[in-house]
């Protein structure tokens, strides 16, 4: 008895002393990451460095990295979740895994419409989803605004991918704050008309059709083109070195732009080093960097983008709170299932 008793004490004493030795010893944070691996490491190497707290990164596909950490419940392992879309981060606050963020840098470093009202979670970069044209084959006189690809003049002219895309998904969501259910149910109905071929494949996949002759327009990210551009495959230097971007709707709201964004989890344990990895990344220094690896526009209004994306001059971006795109985001499904965007 009396040896069991002390087994027990003993356990309890260890178990204690981990207890204590974890929370103060062992500074780290654990992120689960939706940025590949190679567009964040050599940040949070940097961050380590300079913090001493170690990081454990987990990359994966947003949804999949969102389910877990539902599932993980208040056991989970993540303390902070990186997604490359604000709609996705919507749905993270929406399922209750997030909590809120108070620092006065992140609100100083990130503009207003960049991150949640309520603080669940921020922008770190920024792309745009403008409309892209085969040169010498599309008069840029004939492009506008978004609203206006539905016309008849684009009847079979235009490349874009497949709706359940959380990047279309975030466009539409953006033309049904501004232009309401019924105007962009039409807008869709219309739109659909006008592909040349039936969505499939990436947004490269659309600026490479068209460069082939399939389609006069494209639209896709600009990353995916800074990208193209900058290949070492022939192939995709060649398809994107045939288009040129035009900015839509410069003269009202300006063109679509997402974010890639971070969040603290609502049940991590370590939540101020998540914050600190958070700051950091929003740090000017870290910033440039940050963007330029993927080819995205620095978040903050004080860090100027790479000379590449200057080389596509400056435009209007749409300065919506991105926060809208997840609060639309089943409306725009329902709007372009019935349309029958594929
Ligand atoms: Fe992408």
């Amino acid at each position: 008895m009396f040896y069991k008793k002390n087994l027990l004490l003993t356990a309890l004493v260890s178990l204690v002393l981990s207890a204590i030795s974890s929370s103060v010893f062992a500074a780290e944070v654990n992120v689960y990451s939706a940025r590949k691996e190679a567009l964040i490491k050599p940040l949070i190497e940097q961050f380590s460095e300079q913090t001493g707290i170690h990081v454990n990164l987990i990359t994966g596909k947003a949804d999949a990295l969102l389910k877990r950490i539902e599932s993980e419940g208040r056991n989970t392992h993540a303390d902070v979740l990186i997604t490359t879309d604000a709609g996705r981060l919507y749905r993270a606050k929406s399922a209750g895994v997030l909590t809120r963020i108070q620092s006065d840098t992140l609100n100083r470093a990130i503009p207003d419409n960049f991150r949640d009202p309520e603080g669940y979670w921020y922008g770190l970069s920024v792309r745009a989803r403008p409309v892209f044209y085969v040169k010498g084959l599309v008069d840029p006189e004939e492009l506008s605004t978004y609203e206006s690809l539905a016309e008849n003049q684009f009847k079979k002219r235009i490349c874009i991918r497949s709706s359940n895309n959380i990047y279309n998904q975030s466009l539409v969501a953006s033309m049904l704050a501004v232009n309401g259910k019924e105007k962009t149910q039409q807008w869709a109905n219309d739109f659909v008309k006008n592909l040349a071929i039936k969505p499939k494949g990436g947004d490269r996949d659309q600026i490479k059709a068209a460069a082939a002759g399939q389609c006069d327009i494209a639209i896709a990210n600009t990353y995916y083109f800074g990208k193209m551009l900058t290949s070492k495959k022939s192939n995709q230097k060649q398809a994107a070195a045939a288009m040129a971007i035009f900015w839509p709707n410069q003269n009202d709201r300006g063109t679509h732009v997402n974010i890639s964004g971070a969040a603290v989890t609502k049940f991590g344990k370590n939540k101020a080093n998540a914050q600190k990895l958070i700051e950091f990344l929003s740090s000017k220094e870290s910033q440039r960097w940050y963007a330029d690896v993927n080819f995205e526009y620095p978040v903050r209004r004080d860090v100027p983008p790479s000379d590449l994306l200057m080389s596509w001059g400056e435009f209007k971006a749409d300065s919506i709170n991105l926060n809208q795109l997840g609060v639309n985001n089943t409306e725009a499904v329902k709007i372009m299932d019935r349309a029958g965007w594929r």
